[in-house]
């Protein structure tokens, strides 16, 4: 209509806004770099934490015997077991389950949860038969995976900083939750014992490591994102007391909280003053998956409110709701290749309400694409800070030899553009030469064999 601005300029200005040109990526990975090498040299030196994993023994393959591993980090929490054959022989057998905590025990005394948590192990594991068999005079050692804040003080123990995610259970917080969970198996008379609390990054590169020698770092793309590293004891000023004799341990990165030099919108500015945590984890939010269709929809709001989208300044009611629209469906909407983008309309029409014409889908899926592409981009830059960070420190330690990048999380693993766009913007930054031997690759089992495997690389029998 004659009142309102059209799309056009605004779309213009957002994909200016979102603009992730080589020297914008340049200055975002040489951020990265420095903004490590800072939280290495002092807790609280930078916006990434860099905290110490512990884990200092990455598996080599040589693994044998059954282990166990657990992942807590939501809702669900799922068991594993695993029987290793050693070189040769590798994964000889696994089973798993997932047990969804009942909601009442996320508001109940950690005896309560943690009792809940060793029965439904301690039932898993009388389940165990065939191809499971445990070396004689053992006990079954596990992997605990726990993405919830901790301050782990070794690879066994970790006091829970806070619960997150919607659990309020008292008592644990301050607490080791290693120990919560070893006494309550302990209270069951189960022979069963943690050796390796881990996050799930690093069970990410465990599990990536194990198949392959060259993994180095670990991504996880998925509601949130996070990375990991193998990185030298030395290059770590922050560490005092040396807990063992390896050169190497994994650091934990906690990149979400990375701000420095993104090219932000007045979108993202909005939607992070109205968050929970106003100001924190700004990466985060710019690349992970559940901020992306957000976004979008915070871009949908305006071009219908003062550029006539959708007609006039109509603003379809539904889509007012913040985080109606979910980044599945945008990624949904950029895979309609028909003529009439029948894909679009009905992700509209079901998410919004909204009846929308041809031009209007096409500019929907314009917008999707220019927050997608930052993401991935702005993601695969992030990447490219790491192994640079890495190959300062140690020449020759990543380009000039194969180095493998592990991913994992439903954002890498389902919206192919935003991978395309990842992997563009790490081809651009390292050029073409050295980035056909940096290997960017969906690591398929996730972070489950890796916290068993990293049980067996920590066994208190070895
Ligand atoms: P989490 O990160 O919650 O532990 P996942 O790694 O499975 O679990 O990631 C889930 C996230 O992945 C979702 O919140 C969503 O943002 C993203 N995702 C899931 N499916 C898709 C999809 N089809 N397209 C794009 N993103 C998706």
């Amino acid at each position: 209509s004659s009142d309102s601005l059209g799309v056009a300029p605004i779309l213009t200005k957002l994909q200016k806004d979102c603009a992730t040109p080589l020297p914008v990526l340049r200055h975002v990975a040489d951020a990265m770099a420095d903004d490590m090498r800072a939280g290495l040299a002092v807790d609280g030196g930078s916006d990434l934490k860099m905290i110490l994993s512990y884990v200092d023994t990455l598996p080599t393959g040589n693994e044998k015997g059954l282990f166990y591993a657990l992942d807590l980090g939501g809702t669900n929490f799922r068991v594993l077991r695993v029987q290793l054959g050693g070189k040769e022989e590798r994964v000889v057998a696994t089973e798993f389950e997932q047990v969804s905590i009942p909601p009442e025990l996320m508001f109940a005394t950690s005896e309560e949860l943690f009792d809940f948590i060793a029965s439904a192990l301690g039932k898993f594991a009388q389940k165990e038969g065939g191809n499971f068999e445990l070396q004689q005079g053992r006990t079954r050692e596990i992997g605990f995976t726990f993405s919830f804040p901790v301050k782990q003080t070794s690879i066994r123990t970790g006091i829970l900083i806070k619960w997150t995610k919607g659990f309020a259970v008292s008592g644990t917080a301050g607490k080791d939750v290693v120990a919560c969970l070893n006494e309550a198996m302990e209270r069951r008379g189960m022979d069963m014992q943690v050796s390796a609390l881990v996050n799930d990054t690093v069970g990410t590169l465990a599990g990536a490591r194990y198949w392959d020698d060259d993994a180095m770092v670990a991504v996880i793309l998925g509601t949130g994102t996070n990375a990991c590293y193998v990185e030298r004891v030395d290059a770590i000023p922050k560490l005092t007391k040396r807990m063992s004799k390896s050169p190497i341990t994994i650091v934990n990165t906690e990149w979400g909280a990375f701000s420095n030099g993104l090219p932000l919108t007045e979108f993202d500015r909005e939607m992070d003053a109205e968050s929970i945590n106003p100001g924190e984890q700004i990466f985060e939010k710019t690349i992970s998956g559940m901020y992306l269709g957000e976004i979008v929809r915070r871009v949908l709001v305006k071009m219908s409110k003062v550029g006539g989208l959708f007609g006039g300044s109509y603003v379809p009611e539904k889509l007012v709701t913040p985080f109606v629209l979910r980044t599945p469906d945008i990624c949904a909407m950029q895979q309609d290749t028909s003529r009439d983008l029948e894909a679009v309309e009905s992700v509209l029409y079901d998410v919004a309400g909204v009846k929308s014409d041809l031009s209007a889908r096409k500019t929907v899926v314009d917008i999707c694409d220019t927050i997608a592409k930052r993401g991935g981009r702005l993601a695969g830059a992030g990447i490219v800070g790491i192994l640079q960070k890495m190959e300062e420190d140690s020449k020759g330690l990543i380009f000039g030899k194969r180095a493998v990048v592990a991913m994992d999380g439903g954002l890498y693993e389902h919206y192919p553009q935003y991978r395309g766009y990842l992997q563009e913007a790490v081809t651009e930054l390292l050029g073409s030469e050295i980035s056909k031997n940096v290997v960017i690759e969906h690591s398929k089992d996730g972070s489950g064999i890796g916290a068993a495997l990293l049980a067996a690389a920590n066994s208190k029998y070895e």
